[in-house]
């Protein structure tokens, strides 16, 4: 049965204090019950000013957010779990100055670090993973609308490079990778690490893509006409490719080279989950859990 995506009202009863929160995330933190991380001892006194675990044994500080996207924030965790459910939940993503004022949170540069910290979660959860069968594979611009300027030689603009998985009436898993050129080189080593080996990958007529016969993918060339079959052939890639330009043009009102893979992993975080709605906020906060934090600097650097 299909579970009901959780409405406002409910997230809001749900995690309704800073100890809610807490405790929810020490349910995913140590689902089994507390263990010292230092002696495995199981019993605790809690430190709740600064969200630490002593073990009652050797009096070791665990901490609940170490290891975590929420590490040494000064965030309430509220406030984290409301970004995340509201990035995780908004099909088109939602803007970073939305959430500053919707949250309330002073600086646009602490919104904007967590963003990036959720965004690297989400990257972080999808960057293993390998997409197999039939891929559709195929490029295109992220940047501002110049005139005149078309085809692939565009320039100022960030290059993709997007895949995804073709299951005939619907989508499988996708990926999206900012690449410094759409050369030969750049499509084989993305297909060597996020596509098994054997898949058969569909590209339309571009040159470069012929390098993916150097290892043994299976390539098919597909000849792109008006209203051709060829078209049916690279919907997926092609919707895709359509809806995160849209995506970071409409609500993120364009993004710096430097940062835009965070934002496409993102995209692709809520288009691979596309079909468990009501398990997004889930989802998302357990990839928050189980990856570490990034800093200020480290984004900046
Ligand atoms: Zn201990």
């Amino acid at each position: 049965m299909q579970q009901e995506p959780m409405s406002l009202l409910k997230f809001q009863n749900r995690f309704c204090s800073e100890e809610e929160c807490q405790a929810h995330l020490f349910k995913l933190r140590w689902p089994d019950g507390f263990r010292c991380p230092r002696c495995g001892h199981d019993r605790y006194s809690l430190i709740t000013t600064r969200r630490l675990y002593q073990c009652s044994a050797c009096h070791y500080h665990a901490s609940l957010t170490a290891g975590t996207v929420f590490h040494k924030t000064r965030t309430p965790l509220r406030k984290w779990f409301w970004m995340i459910f509201l990035m995780a939940r908004q099909k088109s993503g939602v803007s970073m100055l939305v959430l500053q004022r919707l949250l309330e949170i002073k600086s646009y540069k602490t919104v904007w670090s967590m963003g990036h910290k959720i965004r690297k979660a989400m990257a972080d959860r999808d960057g293993t993973h390998q997409l197999a069968g039939i891929i559709e594979m195929d490029d295109g611009f992220i940047g501002p609308k110049k005139k005149g300027k078309k085809g692939r030689g565009s320039k100022g603009k960030s290059k993709i490079i997007v895949s995804v998985e073709s299951r005939g009436k619907r989508a499988g898993f996708g990926c999206i990778q900012h690449v410094p050129a759409v050369s030969g080189e750049q499509i084989l080593s993305l297909a060597q690490q996020r596509v098994v080996r054997g898949s058969h990958v569909r590209t339309d007529g571009w040159q470069a893509y012929r390098a993916l016969e150097a290892d043994s993918f299976n390539h098919e060339e597909v000849v792109l006409r008006r209203n051709s079959a060829g078209l049916e052939k690279l919907r997926w890639v092609h919707r895709i490719i359509a809806n995160v330009k849209g995506n970071i043009l409409g609500t993120h009102h364009g993004v710096s080279g430097k940062h835009l893979q965070r934002y496409l992993s993102e995209f692709c975080f809520r288009f691979n989950r596309r079909f468990w709605e009501p398990q997004l906020f889930d989802r998302a906060l357990n990839a928050c859990v189980r990856t570490s934090t990034i800093t200020y600097a480290e984004l900046k650097a």
